[in-house]
């Protein structure tokens, strides 16, 4: 593919650092794109768009302490499930785990659902937390019972 800036080159397919925006905020990833030799032009080709947004959406989720694509899936797989395991045990859509393992991002109730389910240690601070909470309340109602008698 010719150059669309300078018209005196072919475009070449290499790793190139490029910008791109996600809900209004920039980042930049590096990924492949095709380059311009010459002018050093850079576009996204068609085959590299769903890589791209991929990378650019795991930006994203990296900035707001969201599971990336990457860490859903690698977290899933040491669990040995499938996607459709993953979306029987958390009720969520098939459908939804495949977008979110390929770059569509999750909201931030389905990444605490998801860490619930793919995080060992996140599952056991959250069920320590809850003992924690009930001994608690417990208490409270023992100390109440106590001030009536
Ligand atoms: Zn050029």
């Amino acid at each position: 593919m010719i150059c669309i800036h300078c018209r005196k080159a072919e475009l070449e397919a290499k790793i190139a650092c490029v910008d791109g925006e996600v809900h209004e905020e920039s980042y930049t990833v590096a990924c492949e794109a095709l380059v311009c030799p010459r002018c050093g032009y850079t576009t996204i080709g068609a085959g590299q768009m769903q890589e791209f947004m991929r990378l650019i959406a795991d930006a994203y989720r990296l900035g707001h302490g969201l599971l990336t694509s990457t860490e859903i899936r690698t977290m899933r797989s040491a669990l040995g499930w499938s996607q459709m395991e993953l979306a029987a045990r958390t009720g969520a859509e098939i459908a939804s785990i495949k977008r979110w393992e390929l770059g569509k991002i999750q909201d931030e109730a389905m990444d605490k659902l998801l860490r619930l389910f793919l995080d060992p240690s996140h599952a056991k601070q959250h069920a320590k937390a809850m003992g924690l909470a009930q001994r608690r309340l417990v208490r409270s109602e023992l100390k109440s019972k106590e001030r009536v008698s």
